[in-house]
């Protein structure tokens, strides 16, 4: 799709918000800027990446018919047309550039239904089933309709209250959007398989939809499809796994929950370690171990580098108990201590899901007094009996309730921009093993975690590192992948391992890049972790040399098939033949498009514009168009999110295509707090400019 199409300044009919691109890249504060921000904004600041995340106009659809307005104004202006909704695509996927929009879901109270069906598929009113829930009634809930505009720590707080529960990832700001066709990994992955594998339908509009509702006249019943694996199998797959924000705007999912009662005696166990690199392998060997073990078993295991993050991957709540109760370690405000190292934490996460509805085992209760026993006097003390939220191996917790502690309620990792990689991998429990995985990893870490621990300095830079099983024969996520009727892909996979670099100034930008090459080449190509090469869409893999994420160009190690990715594109034909859906080089392209698309996708200036920075990096030696950030830091040591001072290095400024219709007057900020869906609040953006 080109991006070379002029908009009209105005899109009649469309009742929500429209947002103009102001063509101020330097001015952060600018309203337009503000509200472009999403979370790869911190690692993706360059020249080439303001001409990934600067839509040429954000639109903010009011309803239904709002989306179907908005796509075909996309497809009457011959642009295309992002969709983000939480914006924690970690590379920016979910923005565009040149003449092309984006499409955002996150309007404060517009799609956010939670709505309750019965076995009969008749609506139950959710404070009815509040009530039945509370009074130790069975809720009558089978099916729940839910606006893909809420965090996943409010739908899981909203099906918790009624004994309910999905399995879904640990981030509670990221959104239903994205993640329901992303996958939703987490700690329930090897008990309960992905989100997406308790989806039975979902609402979209997709190009074709709203052309023929342009023709028809009939928005809601032409415009926007109502998707279930019956009704269109081949959209359902696509959808689910095949690659996000490419096949239409997605307005609603229907889930089909599980229940409490049906996994009584479920129980888990939390656990804050202090750091070394002898527990972390012997931790990373737990994990691995995990496989041979029935599906009710999960263990994850998260290296955090710096303690003082910690209060707040637990939430608001904790972060202003802990920093009161703890002021020494976590300082009593959040600035405190931002300079000195805080001592590394492994949190550790076991959970025992009673799948099957049994008794309590024996072997559930070995296996956490085995943990228990290998923690001993590794227990970060301050933290130690703090918690009161009832997960305890010892006790009975309801799987809603496990679900809930499991999520963390910060809006990201560390406040710096950062260096992503996750890797899945097919090597069973003995090739791992024989291979020192676990040692190679808690190795790999060291040589960051130790050298900051031994010198007592933080050096600007901070580790989160994820190690999980997921696999085993008894695992829901493999057997639940064997049905096909999704196309997440590496559904066969056995331990997912990310490890993520964030570093507060460009020096050590160039030590992160170094540190996961290295890991690349000895986790992938010498075969230490993984056969073959295999990440999920969330980790921004570039090829070495590239210099657009480009998924033509690395879909094998996203796709566990070609046969798969043939079939994506084909189905990606038929709803959107004409690329409304393709706003960049991360994107699946219709009609075998050519490999070399960039100038089409991007549009010929921004194009122009990032080759130029390219080549003065390769014969000048200039900025990395791709990896480059601002070299200003500001009084906290972060890196000043600043384009202007990019642009100024190839000595004029960024040229933009396709300049947008006049700006209308700025948007009433809302002030909304942390509500779902508030936007001029975002966690993201509050997140990455506050203090440590
Ligand atoms: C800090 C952090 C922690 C994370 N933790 C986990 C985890 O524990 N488990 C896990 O599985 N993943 C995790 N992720 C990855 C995350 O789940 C995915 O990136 C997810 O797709 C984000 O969805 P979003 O709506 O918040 O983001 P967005 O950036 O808005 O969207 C992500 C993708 O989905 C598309 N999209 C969004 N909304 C829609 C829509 N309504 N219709 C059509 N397409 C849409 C976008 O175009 C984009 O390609 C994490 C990411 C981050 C940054």
């Amino acid at each position: 799709m080109s991006g070379g199409g002029s908009l009209s300044s105005r899109i009649a009919g469309f009742q929500g918000d429209v947002v103009w691109r102001d063509n101020n890249p330097g001015n952060e504060a600018s309203h337009y800027n503000l509200l472009r921000y999403q979370y790869a904004s911190s690692s993706h600041s360059a020249i080439s990446d303001y001409g990934r995340m600067a839509p040429s106009a954000i639109l903010y659809p009011a309803n239904q018919t709002d989306v179907v307005t908005a796509v075909n104004y996309v497809r009457d202006h011959g642009v295309s047309a992002s969709v983000r909704t939480g914006g924690y695509q970690a590379s920016g996927a979910s923005s565009t550039s040149g003449g092309n929009v984006q499409i955002d879901m996150s309007e404060l109270g517009v799609f956010q239904e939670f709505e309750c069906f019965d076995v009969n598929g008749k609506e139950v009113r959710y404070a009815t089933a509040v009530n039945a829930h509370s009074k130790k009634g069975e809720t009558p809930i089978k099916t729940v309709r839910v606006g893909v505009n809420y965090a996943l720590k409010d739908v899981n707080k909203k099906l918790g209250d009624v004994g309910l529960f999905v399995p879904h990832g640990q981030a509670g700001h990221v959104h239903l959007g994205g993640h329901v066709q992303t996958g939703g990994y987490g700690q329930l992955a090897r008990a309960f398989g992905l989100l997406g594998d308790h989806v039975v339908g979902f609402e979209i509009v997709t190009a074709e939809s709203a052309k023929k509702a342009a023709a028809t006249g009939d928005s809601l019943g032409d415009g926007v499809l109502k998707v279930t694996k019956a009704s269109h199998p081949d959209l359902f797959y696509a959808v689910l796994g095949g690659s996000p924000g490419n096949f239409g705007v997605v307005t609603h999912v229907t889930l089909e929950p599980l229940h409490d009662k049906d996994h009584p005696e479920s129980r888990g166990l939390r656990l804050v370690l202090a750091y070394s690199k002898e527990l972390l392998a012997q931790l990373a060997q737990r994990v691995v171990d995990v496989e041979a073990l029935p599906a009710d078993f999960d263990l994850s295991v998260t290296l955090v580098s710096s303690v003082a993050k910690l209060p707040s991957y637990f939430g608001d709540e904790w972060d202003s108990k802990l920093r009161a109760k703890f002021a020494e370690q976590f300082g009593g405000s959040r600035g405190a201590g931002a300079q000195q190292q805080q001592p590394a934490v492994i949190l550790v996460y076991a959970q025992w899901s009673n799948v099957q509805g049994t008794p309590v085992t024996e072997q559930a209760k070995e296996w956490f007094a085995g943990i228990h026993e290998l923690a001993k006097g590794h227990e970060f003390s301050p933290l130690s009996g703090f918690f009161s939220d009832g997960v305890k191996d010892s006790v009975h917790l309801p799987m809603s309730k496990l679900t809930a502690a499991w999520i963390y309620g910060s809006a990201r990792e560390f406040d710096t921009p950062y260096v992503k990689r996750t890797y899945l991998s097919d090597f069973n429990k003995d090739q791992l093993q024989q291979n020192e995985w676990p040692a190679w990893v808690a190795e790999r870490v060291d040589q960051i975690q130790g050298q900051d621990q031994d010198q007592g300095q933080a050096h600007g830079r901070h580790l989160s590192v994820l190690l999980q099983n997921i696999g085993g024969a008894q695992s829901a996520y493999v057997r639940n992948g064997a049905k096909g009727a999704t196309s997440y892909s590496w559904r066969d996979s056995s331990v997912i391992a990310v490890l993520d670099y964030f570093y507060a100034s460009p020096v050590h930008k160039a030590a992160a890049l170094a540190w996961q090459a290295a890991n690349d080449t000895e986790a992938i190509d010498h075969k230490k972790f993984s056969g073959t090469d295999r990440r999920l869409f969330d980790a921004s893999y570039f090829r070495p040399g590239e210099t657009f994420l480009d998924l033509n160009a690395c879909w094998d190690v996203y796709y566990d098939s070609q046969e798969k990715y043939a079939k994506l594109i084909r189905v990606k034909t038929a709803v959107d033949p004409a690329n409304i859906f393709t706003p960049n080089l991360f994107s699946l392209v219709a009609n075998d498009y050519p490999l070399k698309h960039q100038a089409n996708v991007y549009g010929l200036t921004a194009y122009i514009a990032s080759l130029k920075a390219f080549l003065a990096h390769k014969i000048l030696g200039d900025a990395d168009p791709i990896f480059a950030i601002s070299d200003e830091i500001d009084e906290r040591g972060h890196t000043v999110w600043d384009d202007k001072s990019l642009l100024s290095k190839t000595g004029k400024p960024l040229a933009l295509p396709d300049e947008a219709p006049v700006s209308r007057s700025p948007r009433k900020q809302k002030t909304a707090g942390n509500k779902p869906g508030s936007r001029a609040a975002s966690p993201i953006r509050s997140a990455a400019f506050s203090p440590n």
